[in-house]
């Protein structure tokens, strides 16, 4: 049988360049391309005008350029927009796009559900289906730039959607190197974070790769952690730690702590005091996310004050520490709700209810 045809948003450039070679083209050719359809957005083979005729007859039975389907693009009052991608298997994947005053950073899925088993997770409530593919996540990124305005621009990206950016890091971090390529989107590393719950292993790779690092803590005793993240028993929270000091040591970047704020869980004055006490020694900031309440956990929000209340002591301490705002939320905010709605009524999204 004939070997499918590679998929060109998978390729890196010297991936590309082999496979031109092979054809028995010039390495330029592969520069050509990766122009076209990452500077000038152009997909269609036959409109590569600086190829020959006969090359871009031929390309298509080399190269798979197919896109992602878009089910579904929402946009909220507030501005943040939510995709709904189809992958080739059927699977369906979120992105969102979230602006604020100086940025607009993009949040890409890296797996289609998760097994990290994460207890107020929405996403851990479907065992990993799929590891999306290098270009997969590309066209999360191709696909949601296309549909903004042209002077919006995407200026950062969070691998902060669906999954465990960490468990799957062949392909997290190809389409890294795919979206830094200067001959292609030229996009900075420097604006990329990834997101982990602690595959504490794996962490060196964000560093090597030139992304910064953010870390889920969202819990400050190994009691705790190893309840509602259960990778915490593999790597406990000195272990965790000692790999972000690493990282700090190596790159001089300063890391993200996403917390999650539950209700009566970890929302203490001693949880903020230990977090203090954690982290010292490291250049960081803090992301107090007041969790989103959905149907299949049991935890509750703290509201306005609380939430207040606890950034508070972290900044008496001196520390750096934002409110994640919760945005979006009549677009279905929690994270993956918009994919579970549309799996229970597929018919309903259907392109007149798109508000975008
Ligand atoms: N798996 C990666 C990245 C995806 S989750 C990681 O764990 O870092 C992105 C963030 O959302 C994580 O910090 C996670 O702890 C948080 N999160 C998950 N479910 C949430 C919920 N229901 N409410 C608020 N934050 C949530």
């Amino acid at each position: 049988m004939a070997e499918p045809r590679p998929h060109f948003f998978n390729l890196t450039r010297p991936e590309l360049q082999d496979l031109v070679k092979s054809y028995g083209k010039e390495k330029f050719r592969s520069h050509q391309l990766f122009q076209w359809v990452y500077t000038k957005g152009v997909s269609d083979f036959e409109q590569m005008t600086n190829l020959s005729k006969e090359f871009r007859r031929d390309l298509p039975q080399l190269l798979d350029i197919s896109n992602l389907e878009m089910v579904s693009h929402l946009k909220s009052v507030d501005g943040t927009r939510k995709f709904l991608f189809k992958l080739a298997n059927g699977d369906t994947i979120e992105s969102v796009l979230i602006p604020s005053e100086d940025r607009r950073t993009l949040c890409v899925s890296s797996e289609v559900g998760c097994n990290m088993a994460c207890q107020f997770c929405f996403t851990a409530k479907q065992k990993l289906k799929k590891r999306l593919t290098a270009g997969e996540i590309v066209l999360q990124f191709l696909m949601v730039q296309k549909a903004l305005p042209a002077e919006e621009r995407i200026s950062n990206v969070v691998f902060m959607g669906m999954g465990e950016p960490l468990d799957n890091p062949e392909n997290v971090f190809k389409a890294i190197d795919i979206l830094h390529d200067q001959v292609g989107l030229n996009f900075s590393r420097k604006r990329i974070t990834v997101s982990t719950s602690g595959l504490v292993p794996q962490i060196d790779l964000i560093a090597n790769s030139g992304a910064r690092l953010a870390v889920s803590l969202n819990a400050t005793t190994n009691h705790l952690r190893d309840k509602i993240m259960p990778i915490n028993r593999k790597y406990p929270l000195e272990v965790l730690l000692q790999a972000c000091k690493d990282y700090y040591k190596k790159t001089k970047e300063s890391i993200t702590f996403e917390y999650v704020l539950l209700k009566g869980v970890n929302d203490s004055t001693d949880d903020a005091k230990r977090i203090h006490k954690l982290t010292r020694g490291l250049e960081c900031k803090i992301n107090l996310i007041p969790f989103n309440e959905h149907p299949e956990a049991d935890f509750k929000r703290p509201n306005g004050d609380e939430v207040h209340q606890f950034q508070r002591v972290l900044m008496d301490l001196g520390m750096h520490v934002l409110i994640r705002r919760t945005m979006g939320r009549d677009i279905y905010a929690a994270c993956g709700q918009l994919r579970t709605l549309y799996e229970k009524h597929p018919g309903k999204m259907s392109q007149e209810e798109m508000r975008a």
